[in-house]
């Protein structure tokens, strides 16, 4: 834990910042507070759509731009914040000309492309629940989704229809209609689909928003599935106060600024900060129809001016990987916040920023349970590298262990390791696990929610991840924190990637075994992996180093970019591989 903080001078000629003083913020916040700042109203009646669009253009920012997309050839189309508030009203009102009631399921299989953003904000207005599902899952996945969902409509691709839902429908009865965005306007429908333009181009282009109120769930994720099978997760219409509230304290988002969230709009990350938060802000979205791609990645920053980019742990990595000089080619001169999430952000990678951007990675750490940043590193607050950052303002976040009586009790000492625990209260918080109350039941305990995350906090409310409950490693008796090998691994120039499970040991108990995946110009060799075993050694000691090193082409990771730990122990154990529905490169 004894790292270098990176001190910050703030941004000159920037906007101010939205949290300048961490503990006053945190002296000062209510959420009465920020459901002011975003809605001005009192009453719990909050549509999440009328608040990230309709709000704007009653206030007079209609011809704004709410989005760019960029396509593969670097065209560009943008959409106006009334614009998509014209699109969407039409998508609500096919959805009453269908026959669809409020409260159904309204599912996306869609690439980043405009539709998704017309399908998401007008099931919203309508009252109606969002699932925005990962476009490039097969069949089967979606089958379960869909099922599990109770999914009335669906709106995809042609080509993905033909290849992905077709062959499924006969066992989806409560599909009711799918809704079709044409390749090609010359073939014939495929039998059983509507046309999504020609609907919104018959329907009317004003809409009353349904009157939904703030518990009435509004979104239902799918988890990462990174530690099991994946969960269903229903959010709230609140949840726009928490994702609106940490746009501002955590992204630092200013309206009108040029925004850029890499994840993809069929993870939370996606949804809650890559639509709902940052329209809700009045940014101007940056959307990549394309595929990461280092170069592309630095030209969209440069000519895009991006302010704001939030992005994630694997795409930096790579991003390191690719070397430093190509990101130091380009220029940065609009870039002023840069954050990060999904996965712990090793502390090479967040001073890696500094050395390729001027600036430092700001750790973000939450999950699709909470709808909301949690925990964080602030653009206006020194930054302490590997860290994950402290309780958001209006959020009591502490590690807690379970003492003999069965109670949860909070730990004061930084030494000790516990479990990461929020205390309900929060806007966004999740409302269930679809068919699954036995396990949403399970997730509190005492007054807390239980995140399933291991950590350190110390004395100043830093929090330090130490790895999820599914993945830490006992050793003589020890608790090794996977995150902290890997961390260690990772600053060998040679490591692009590393992740360690824990295999049987007799003696041990379990012992360390580290699969790594080598940066450009290093090849694997019985050479290197002494080298790297060595520097491990002295790093952390020969106690917690790895005793094994495996070489990997590819960690084996979740679509959201995430590795599988748990794959890479049944593989080495020789057991069942579990749900692979979310593993990256499946279909
Ligand atoms: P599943 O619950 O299906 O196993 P998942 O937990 O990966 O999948 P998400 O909700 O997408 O699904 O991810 C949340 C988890 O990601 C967190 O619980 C945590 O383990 C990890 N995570 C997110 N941000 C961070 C971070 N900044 N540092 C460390 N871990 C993080
Ligand atoms: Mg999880």
């Amino acid at each position: 834990m004894s790292t270098r903080a990176i001190q910050k001078a703030g941004a000159p000629g920037g906007p101010g910042h939205y949290l300048t003083n961490y503990a006053e913020a945190r002296r000062t916040f209510s959420w009465a507070d920020a459901r002011l700042a975003l809605t001005g109203r009192t009453d719990p009646t909050l549509n999440i759509a009328a608040e990230t669009v309709g709000r704007h253009i009653a206030q007079g920012h209609g011809d704004r731009r709410a989005v760019r997309f960029i396509d593969r050839h670097w065209n560009r189309v943008d959409l106006t914040y009334a614009e998509l508030q014209r699109r969407s009203w039409r998508f609500a009102n096919v959805l009453r000309t269908l026959g669809i009631a409020r409260g159904a399921s309204v599912a996306t299989l869609l690439g980043r492309v405009p539709e998704l953003f017309t399908v998401a904000l007008g099931t919203l207005e309508a009252g109606d629940v969002l699932s925005a599902l990962f476009s490039a899952f097969g069949p089967e996945p979606l089958k379960t989704r869909l099922q599990l969902g109770h999914v009335q409509v669906l709106v995809t691709t042609e080509a993905f229809y033909r290849r992905k839902v077709a062959g499924i429908r006969d066992a989806l009865p409560e599909l009711r209609h799918v809704l079709l965005v044409r390749d090609d306007a010359t073939q014939a429908m495929p039998p059983g689909t509507l046309d999504l333009a020609a609907l919104l181009a018959e329907a009317a282009e004003s809409y009353s928003t349904a009157p939904t109120r703030d518990e009435d769930v509004a979104l239902l994720h799918f988890t990462s599935g990174t530690t099991g099978k994946p969960k269903g997760v229903t959010l709230p219409h609140a949840a726009v106060i928490a994702q609106h509230a940490t746009s501002r304290m955590v992204l630092d988002l200013h309206p009108g600024e040029t925004y850029w969230c890499t994840a993809d709009p069929g993870w939370v990350t996606g949804i809650a900060y890559g639509l709902i938060g940052p329209l809700a802000c009045g940014a101007s979205l940056i959307v990549d129809r394309e595929e990461f791609d280092p170069e592309r990645w630095y030209r969209i920053l440069a000519e895009e001016r991006v302010q704001v980019w939030y992005t994630a742990p694997t795409a930096i990595r790579m991003l390191m990987k690719a070397g430093t000089a190509l990101a130091r080619a380009q220029q940065f001169p609009a870039l002023r916040h840069m954050a990060s999430v999904g996965e712990p952000l090793n502390a090479e990678a967040v001073t890696w920023g500094v050395e390729a951007f001027g600036r430092p990675f700001h750790d973000t750490w939450w999950q699709t349970e909470t709808g909301a940043i949690m925990i964080a590193n602030f653009a206006a607050c020194e930054v302490l590298p590997g860290s994950m950052g402290r309780a958001i303002p209006g959020v009591e976040a502490r590690v807690v262990r379970r003492t003999a009586a069965g109670r949860l009790e909070p730990i004061e000492s930084a030494d000790e390791v516990g479990e990461i625990a929020l205390r309900p209260g929060w806007p966004s918080m999740f409302t269930g696990y679809l068919e699954n109350p036995e396990r949403y039941a399970a997730a509190f305990a005492d007054g807390w929610y239980l995140a399933g995350d291991l950590a350190r906090r110390d004395a100043d409310g830093h929090f330090w991840f130490i790895g999820r409950t599914d993945d830490v490693i006992k050793s003589a008796g020890h608790l090794i924190s996977p995150f902290e090998i890997e961390s260690a691994l990772m600053t060998h120039p040679a490591v692009a990637q590393a992740a360690v499970i824990g295999v049987p040991d007799p003696i041990a108990g379990q012992a360390v075994k580290a699969f790594i995946e080598l940066r450009r110009g290093f090849t694997a060799g019985e050479d290197l992996r002494s080298q790297v075993l060595g520097h491990a050694r002295r790093l952390l000691g020969a106690a917690v180093a790895p005793r094994e090193i495996a070489f990997s082409d590819g960690l084996p990771r979740t679509r959201s970019g995430k590795i599988m730990r748990r794959l890479l122990r049944a593989r080495e154990l020789g057991l069942p591989e579990g749900d692979l529905s979310t593993l990256e490169g499946k279909e």
